[in-house]
């Protein structure tokens, strides 16, 4: 409950740069701490989000930081290290089947 509260009101600072990779609809960080009201999957098992279009910043921004990525394990984003001259990950999830994002 406090990493939701903490995502909510540092939600209007900017996302890290250093971020790279896209959604893959996986769900998951929309179950976090307790499964969203506005989650839903289509037929082939990937998330959908009913209010996508006004979704608040603390999802639309998610993750913002590294450090915010609870489930790095799925989610399609990771953070490469800024000191690295070959951008190596912080943190790397498994592969996607798809780009499209609607969470
Ligand atoms: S932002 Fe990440 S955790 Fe959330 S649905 Fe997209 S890939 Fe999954």
């Amino acid at each position: 409950m406090f990493d939701k509260l903490k995502r909510f009101l540092t939600s209007m600072l900017p996302v890290d740069a250093n971020r790279r990779g896209a959604c893959n609809r996986c769900g998951e960080c929309c179950k976090l701490d307790y499964p969203c009201p506005f989650l839903r999957f289509d037929d082939s098992g990937l998330s959908q989000c009913i209010v996508y279009s006004v979704r608040p910043p603390s999802c639309r921004k998610y993750p913002r930081i590294a450090s915010e990525n609870r489930n790095h394990q799925t989610c399609g984003f990771f953070f490469v290290d800024p000191e690295s001259a070959k951008n190596s990950p912080i943190r790397r999830a498994p592969s996607s089947s798809t780009s499209k994002s609607r969470v």
